[in-house]
């Protein structure tokens, strides 16, 4: 045990990482213990504490009109709370032997070391960016932080031309092609693979290109990009990829993250096979008594699968959080897996997944079952009924529903969430069909699609 713990004198948190992981578990932790038992102190490279990623889109599409809307809480409210946010300041060492970081002010360039008794590693993503000629240009964004978000408006203010490349048809992909869409561009989307929504199985990723294609958008299906060209000016021109080339007034890189852990490795840390930080229940480093990490610089358990997977998504990010801070605070709280929910929409297409792709039930070794079906999100008779595809995977002989993805109209993306709690609880798709769900005309059809899936899966496998 650290000795200002043993002798009841006031310990020091230090909270790597100013944004959802980091400031939940910060203000845990001060729920639990009164600034007198707790000194906070929390060190953030950027601008601004507590944001909302997530919001960056619908902030570049004109949906959410301030970029200060996308602040759950600013460094000021945190200070009020006796959390000593330290903007500007990145961390650059840690030094786990002596319990201890070095920081460096980014202003004034000068590093001191902050001793702790506790640490939280939350240091979020690291945006990918393949070094290819012109990356670095001007015109191309990245939209990993707000400041990201304010430089790409900012591009689009002064920018005349109205050709827009996405490059990556993941959810960030899409998210920002329809953000451009709303602007008024004219949008290619440039994807490595066959489809976009890699989340999801082809075939309903082929629903959503399908769908973007319907909107005016440009699908580059199976290319790889090989170079940014750029004008005389410096300024980016277009998107080459081996086979043309796709002019851009501006470019938007939507090509995944990778668990920021630069710290984390050079301090000896325990990392996995996906390169994010590897905890217990509690968030605790393995190996560490009082070091705890979580957010997108962690791998977490796979419910379904029983892996180690990298999802990195703000709603794990705030969870995790606030078990951290519990546990730092001298309670007790564990998080106990995922199991892969994610939903997203590109304008008034809904794109849901959770559980295990084909892809991933194949890797396990799972013997399953898949089924396809069309519904509606309301009675078939009400207006405005939307028509909604959904997969189901169920596994051969028991019967435990594996995963499910949802493509449609209004009403389908949060629908998943009925098959999120039923593979949590490890449910049958028997007792999927079976579920007591709401139904009225405006809201379902009398059967909800989920569980029209659920009994077309079951009557695959075997009536019970
Ligand atoms: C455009 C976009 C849309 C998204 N949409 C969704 C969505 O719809 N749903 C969803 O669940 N998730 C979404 N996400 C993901 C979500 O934003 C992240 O999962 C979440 O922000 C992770 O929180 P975090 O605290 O782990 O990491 P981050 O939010 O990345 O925060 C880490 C912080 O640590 C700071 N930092 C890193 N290293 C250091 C250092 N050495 N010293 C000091 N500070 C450091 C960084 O500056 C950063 O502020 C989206 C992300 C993006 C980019």
């Amino acid at each position: 045990m650290n000795t200002s713990a043993a002798h009841g004198v006031r310990e020091r948190l230090v909270v790597i990482g100013g944004d959802a992981a980091g400031m939940s578990a910060a203000s845990q932790a001060r729920r639990m213990r009164g600034p007198d038992e707790l000194e906070i102190v929390a060190f953030e490279r950027g601008h601004f504490t507590s944001y909302s990623a997530c919001g960056i889109p619908y902030w570049v599409g004109g949906d959410v009109e301030d970029r200060d809307e996308l602040i759950a809480r600013t460094p000021e409210e945190h200070r009020a709370r006796h959390i000593d946010v330290r903007l500007r300041t990145e961390v650059t060492e840690i030094d786990v032997e002596r319990g201890r970081v070095r920081a460096r002010d980014l202003e004034s360039g000068a590093e001191s070391w902050t001793s702790y008794d506790k640490l939280v590693i939350a240091t979020g993503a690291r945006p990918v960016r393949p070094d290819l000629p012109g990356i670095d240009a001007a015109g191309v964004h990245g939209v990993q932080t707000l400041d990201d978000g304010q430089a790409l408006l900012d591009t689009l203010t002064r920018t005349e031309g109205r050709r827009a490349v996405v490059v990556g048809a993941g959810y960030i992909g899409v998210e920002m092609a329809e953000a451009l869409i709303n602007r008024g561009y004219e949008v290619t989307v440039v994807n490595r693979g066959r489809e976009p929504m890699a989340t999801l199985d082809p075939d309903m990723g082929r629903l959503v290109r399908e769908a973007m294609t319907g909107l005016g958008i440009t699908m580059v299906d199976d290319a790889e990009v090989t170079a940014l060209p750029t004008g005389a000016d410096g300024r980016v021109r277009a998107v080459a990829t081996a086979d043309a080339e796709y002019p851009a007034d501006v470019v938007v890189l939507g090509i995944g993250v990778r668990p920021e852990t630069t710290l984390a490795r050079a301090a000896g840390l325990p990392l996995g096979d996906h390169g994010g930080l590897l905890t217990d229940r509690s968030m605790r480093v393995r190996g560490q008594e009082n070091v705890w990490a979580g957010g997108d610089c962690v791998e977490v358990l796979d419910l379904v699968s029983g892996q180690l997977r990298h999802i990195p998504l703000g709603t794990h990010a705030n969870k995790q959080g606030q078990i951290i801070g519990t546990n730092a605070g001298g309670g007790y709280a564990t998080f106990p897996g995922v199991v892969g929910t994610a939903v997203s929409k590109v304008c008034d297409l809904e794109i849901a997944r959770t559980g295990l792709r084909e892809k991933d039930a194949h890797r396990v070794g799972l013997r399953f079952e898949t089924v396809t079906i069309e519904s509606t999100s309301r009675a078939g008779y009400y207006p405005d009924a939307a028509p909604m595809t959904v997969k189901m995977l169920a596994e051969l002989g028991t019967g435990r529903l594996l995963g499910v993805q949802i493509v449609g109209r209004e009403g389908a993306g949060k629908r998943v969430d009925i098959a999120a709690v039923a593979l949590t609880a490890g449910m049958t798709v028997y007792q999927v069909a079976a579920l007591d769900l709401g139904y009225a005309p405006p809201f379902s059809p009398v059967w909800d699609p989920v569980q029209v899936a659920a009994r077309k899966a079951a009557a695959k496998l075997g009536a019970r």
